[in-house]
């Protein structure tokens, strides 16, 4: 099942249609005309929603409209305005038409896009009154809304992408550190899937870490890595790299990850990015620090996904790291 790509139709809503109606009163002979025009057709538009990260949501719920506008009364009632339907997306979006045109990259919280315009509310015959033509006997008709296809494609926008040989706890650090583990697709190519997960770093924020297996495991394994698995890794913001605390020599690890990362997309190198002792509670605890793990890069952390050590302080650092980021994106 393929929760990253979906396909939904949308329709607006109908206009309501004007009225033909006049003032009857009592005493007040000939009263004017007074139909009320008719409310305008709902739009369809797409709304970026934080909270959510995957698309599964329109996999079962294809069809998506908006409620048609209320048709004009007498006494120059206007009708209702029909509601909005608001198709709730998760950032990293992208929405193409039927013909496989980028209609919009939706990546802001927020952020809201016009997707299908309601139907025009018809004008009603009080509206048509003139000098000459005091007693209208027509009203318009409401516009139709419009129905259109749409092809949603997520991009996935990870703040923290694991790189890391198979076995050195990748999947193991995820479950320990984030609450909801959705899986967002499976890759036929190999058994392997990537993992997301929401860390909470401090009372208020959390940031998306996903485990990304194939991108080494699958090289040393000699599989095909598919352009669907790769464009998630794309738009991670940052990586964290696990080398596991017994390794032999970490520098030569940490260069060889590098290697066949940059082999895949050189991109990929230019990416922020901390480095993971994991295990660490396989390690002797009067152990020396490792001098060529402390050359490695400025952000480096010593942890144990099983024991617990060194997680929580590693999670506060990567969300500030974050937090740092995304103000210096906002200010640029
Ligand atoms: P992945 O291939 O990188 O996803 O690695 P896994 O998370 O599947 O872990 C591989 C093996 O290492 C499993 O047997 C885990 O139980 C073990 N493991 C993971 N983290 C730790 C840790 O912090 N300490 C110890 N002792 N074992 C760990
Ligand atoms: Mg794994």
């Amino acid at each position: 099942m393929f929760v990253d790509e979906v396909t939904i139709v949308a329709r607006s809503g109908d206009g309501g249609d004007g009225c033909v109606s006049f003032r009857r009163e009592k005493y007040v002979p000939r009263g004017g005309p007074n139909g009320g025009d008719g409310g305008d057709g709902g739009n369809v538009l797409f709304r970026v929603d934080e909270n959510l990260i995957t698309l599964l949501d329109y996999r079962y719920r294809p069809l998506i409209a908006a409620v048609r506008g209320g048709h004009g009364k007498g006494k120059n009632m206007t009708g209702a305005r029909g509601a909005d339907a608001i198709i709730c997306v998760p950032p990293g979006t992208m929405v193409r038409t039927e013909g496989g045109d980028v209609l919009v990259d939706l990546l802001a919280p927020g952020q809201e896009f016009l997707f299908l315009k309601g139907g025009k509310g018809g004008r009603g015959n009080a509206q048509f009154a003139t000098p000459q033509l005091q007693a209208p006997q027509h009203a318009e008709e409401g516009r139709r809304g419009s129905e259109a296809q749409a092809f949603l494609e997520l991009k996935l926008l990870a703040d923290v992408g694991l790189v890391g040989f198979p076995n050195a706890g990748k999947s193991t650090l995820l479950s320990r550190i984030s609450a909801a583990h959705p899986r967002i697709a499976e890759y036929p190519f190999t058994t392997l899937e990537p993992q997301l997960g929401i860390v909470r770093w401090n009372e208020l924020d959390t940031f998306v870490m996903a485990d990304l297996p194939g991108l080494i495991d699958g090289a040393s394994h000699g599989k095909g890595l598919g352009t669907r698995f790769l464009r998630h890794i794309e738009r991670t913001r940052s990586l964290l790299f696990m080398i596991e605390c017994t390794s032999t020599d970490l520098k030569a690890d940490f260069q060889t990850l590098r290697t066949e990362l940059g082999e895949y997309n050189p991109e990929l190198l230019n990416k922020p990015y901390a480095v993971a002792l994991t295990k660490c509670d396989l390690l002797p605890l009067d152990a020396e620090p490792d001098e060529n793990f402390e050359a490695l890069c400025p952000a480096r952390f010593r942890i144990s996904a099983v024991s617990g050590f060194g997680l929580k302080e590693m999670v506060a650092s990567l969300g500030s790291a974050l937090d740092e980021m995304r103000h210096r994106e906002s200010t640029s």
